[in-house]
Formats: C-alpha cells, structure tokens, sequence
C-alpha cells in the first residue's frame, strides 16, 4: 500500500490529542508526526514523543535547512513538522497522522494534494472552554489566547474534508477510523495490487477467449 498523509486539526481543547491515541492503538500501519515546537514542555510531556522541543534558533536552522514540510506560528509558538519522518513513514506504506493547526493544514493541502484533512469540532464553545480548563496545562493567559484563537480556527472548518464532531469519545474514534480506512480503499491507493490482478487477466485472456 502506499502511504497518505492524514491532517487533523481543531482548536485546543478540541479533544483532538485523545482522539489521535485511540486511532493508533486501532488503526494498523499508522504513525504519528512527531511535530518541532519552541513552546515549553509541559508536566507529562516528553521530548521526541510529543514534540522535539527546541530553542527558536535551531527551529530557524530547521527552515533554512529546508527540514520542514510546513511550519506556522500558533499561539505565540513555533510548530513545524519534520520532512524526513514523514518521508520514511510514507515510504514505509504507512500512514501518518499530522496532528497541526489551519494554517499548517492549509500549506500541506496546497503540497500534497490527496493528503485527507479532517477537521474535529467540538459539540459546543462552552465544551472546548470547559475541556481547557479542566486539563490546567495552560497558565491564565496562555488559555485566554487559545480561547480567543479557537473562534477563527472553527470558522476555518469549511476548509477540510471531513468533519468529525467530537461529543463523545467511542464514536468520534470510530468516525476517524472510518475515514482513514476508507482512504486506503481509493483506487489510486490500491494501483500496485490491482496492477497485478489485471496481469493476471491479462494472461488468461488468450486460452479463454481465443483471441
Ligand atoms: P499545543 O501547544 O497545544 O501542543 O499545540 C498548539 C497548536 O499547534 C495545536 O493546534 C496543534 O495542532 C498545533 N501544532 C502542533 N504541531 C504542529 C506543526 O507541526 N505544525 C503546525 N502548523 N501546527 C502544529
């Protein structure tokens, strides 16, 4: 199989990290971009499985390197992800999830046109505002930008494929699976089996036909 590029954004507190987890353990042949961010580590995070935490001066490096198939700023903070996980992922036959916001989303769409985009919205603003402050892993005014942040990324929803909204966690996993096995079915995707399905009506043709 070869592999896609599967974008999932929403706004944080979205409930899109829970999600993702689910899907991996579920879904088979499918990694998880681990994007370089300037942002601080928070408690529970790990280097190398969250994010690659590095200063804005080597994220600079990152660029001129020409290391990332897309960066952005959001939320005061440098994102981008790494080309070369992403490469080896695909080249592997596996999927890869890249769990980045609508800007990012919006450039890699304009690179790789058959990347799927999925956008999780959460079932109301009071949910999203709730879900933030529960998980406390922002400091007052770091959730105050995220919740003003959340109204232009949610008006940018029409801008992705599909939608999943996130009001509970068994069925929206179950949605996520559906669209990323779905993808893996489009006749582009499946052209070397078919390939070798066709040679072999190809070689019959002859004794059953006579032609
Ligand atoms: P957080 O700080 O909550 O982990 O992430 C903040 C935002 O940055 C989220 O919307 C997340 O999807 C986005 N983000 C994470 N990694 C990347 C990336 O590599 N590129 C872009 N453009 N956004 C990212």
């Amino acid at each position: 199989m070869i592999g896609n590029l599967i974008i999932i954004s929403s706004p944080s507190g979205g409930g899109k990290g829970t999600l993702i987890k689910e899907v991996l353990k579920i879904v088979p042949h499918i990694g998880y971009s681990v994007s370089f961010t300037t942002r601080e580590m928070r408690a529970g995070e790990a280097n190398g499985r969250d994010y690659f935490f590095v200063s804005r001066d080597e994220f600079e490096t990152l660029i001129e390197e020409s290391a990332l198939l897309e960066f952005a700023e959001v939320h005061g903070n440098f994102y981008g992800t790494s080309l070369k996980q992403i490469k080896a992922e695909i080249e592997a036959g596996h999927d890869i999830i890249l769990e980045i916001d609508v800007q990012g989303a919006a450039h890699v769409r304009e690179k790789i046109h058959e990347a799927v985009s999925i956008f999780i919205l959460p079932p109301s603003f009071a949910v999203l505002a709730a879900r933030l402050t529960a998980r406390a892993t922002e400091n007052a005014a770091d959730l105050d930008l995220r919740l003003k942040n959340s109204f232009g990324e949610v008006s940018r929803f029409s801008e992705f494929e599909f939608v999943v909204v996130n009001d509970d966690v068994a069925r929206a996993t179950g949605d996520l699976q559906t669209i990323i096995l779905a993808d893996r079915l489009r006749r582009v995707r499946q052209s070397k089996v078919i390939k070798g399905i066709l040679n072999s009506f190809e070689t019959s043709k002859n004794q059953v036909t006579g032609e």
